[in-house]
């Protein structure tokens, strides 16, 4: 089964052909990064104005790419949420129209979900037959821990079988990928924040190798502050986010209650601070981006092996932007190689987002028999639609 997936949550237009869930046979995104770096994040209006741009010509080139015809695909798939209301209203506007000139089934297909099923991708595989649409051997194991890392969500989600989500925790403020994209405009490190601050850390610890010095050194040069929230599976990321301001200000040592709370005004003077720093090579900028991600990446591997322990899956899989870091990877495997864990995250370029994942989520409601009328809307602040535990 070909399907049709099209994502326009945020700031990526992307559209794909996926053959049975897994197998990919185009997938093309168009980045507005660029555009948003000028304003150190994505502006909505922006972004809208950019996937309308974007959107015919990037599903003319998925279709070409996988050099199928209409009469091939079974099936269009879009985002309907969660995301930003202007963007999403694009490729879920042009996946129903496709769908009703075309006489295809639809699907809208939610965000967060298409990001855990990123795990069901085969990178450079030849499509193979799938006997069964549940499981094709190198597929993920349920029952299965799922850690969804973006822009806007930060969940530990027990996964049982398809479509079943059992919510174990969650953050309290804000996203992972959001701590890192507020971090990296304090450091002065430009948008999207992720990379940019991996990068950073990665040249301090060279830094350190250089000197014949251990590289864990970089990332304890500032130890920065873990809020492990024990006994619930929840995350905070914002008192980082403080401790990481009141640092580049300087005035660590004032008493926490004393500090104010961090304002976006406060947010864009260090931006230009720390652009200031950044631009003149300042090393503690590297040691920052260093002792950061590693307390970010801490609470998360070690939450994720508790969570892991408790529930008893049989695999970890990690979805969502800030799966795309190297140093998350290697510390959650750290901890999960003991316990003889598998772990899985998908290829970086299927992390942030992208449509291939969107197709293969279509891919396994389809396979229940659903499809959506052409009146469903958009849901801005959709959920996974969790289950009670
Ligand atoms: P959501 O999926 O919650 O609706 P989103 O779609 O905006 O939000 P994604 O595209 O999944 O989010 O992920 C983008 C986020 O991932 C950004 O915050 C970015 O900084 C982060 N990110 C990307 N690469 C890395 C990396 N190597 N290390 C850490 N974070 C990263
Ligand atoms: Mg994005
Ligand atoms: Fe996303």
């Amino acid at each position: 089964m070909l399907v049709l997936g099209i994502e326009s949550s945020c700031d990526e237009t992307g559209a794909a052909i996926i053959q049975d869930g897994r197998y990919l046979r185009s997938n093309v995104v168009a980045s507005q990064i660029e555009i948003h770096n000028r304003y150190g994040g994505v502006v909505p209006e922006v972004a809208s104005r950019q996937q309308l741009a974007s959107i015919i010509p990037v599903i003319e080139t998925a279709m070409e790419q996988a050099g199928c015809d209409w009469k091939d695909i079974s099936a269009v798939a879009a985002t309907y949420g969660p995301g930003l209301a202007g963007s999403l209203l694009v490729g879920l506007t042009v996946g129903k129209t496709l769908a009703l000139a075309q006489d295809l089934p639809f699907l809208g297909v939610n965000h967060l979900e298409a990001h855990i099923y990123a795990n069901w991708l085969r990178k450079g595989e030849e499509p193979q037959p799938v006997a069964d649409w549940r499981y094709q051997p190198g597929d993920p194991v349920f029952p299965l821990l799922c850690l969804i890392i973006s822009g806007a969500h930060s969940e530990l989600v027990l996964v049982r079988e398809h479509g079943h989500y059992e919510l174990l925790g969650q953050t309290r403020d804000d996203a992972a990928g959001e701590a890192f994209d507020k971090v990296a405009r304090i450091l002065g490190l430009g948008y999207p924040g992720g990379p940019a601050i991996q990068k950073a850390a990665e040249q301090a610890e060279e830094e350190m190798r250089r000197q014949n010095r251990p590289i864990r050194d970089a990332r304890k040069a500032y130890r920065m502050p873990r809020a492990w929230l024990r006994g619930t599976y929840d995350f905070s990321f914002s008192g980082l986010k403080t401790a990481m301001l009141h640092l580049a200000e300087g005035v660590t040592n004032t008493p926490p209650e004393t500090r104010p709370s961090v304002t976006t005004k406060q947010i864009s003077r260090y931006a230009r601070m720390g652009a200031h720093a950044a631009q003149q090579g300042a090393p503690d900028v590297g040691l920052l981006a260093a002792g950061f991600q590693e307390a970010v990446v801490d609470v998360l591997a070690v939450k994720t092996r508790w969570a892991a322990e408790e529930y008893q899956v049989k695999q970890v899989v990690l979805a969502g932007g800030v799966a795309a870091n190297t140093r998350l990877r290697e510390r959650l495997s750290e901890e999960l190689t003991p316990l003889q864990l598998p772990l899985s995250y998908p290829p970086i370029e299927f992390c942030t987002d992208n449509a291939a994942m969107i197709a293969s989520a279509a891919y396994f409601h389809l396979c229940r028999g659903e499809r959506h009328q052409l009146d469903i809307d958009v849901v801005p602040g959709l959920s996974l639609p969790f289950v009670e535990k």
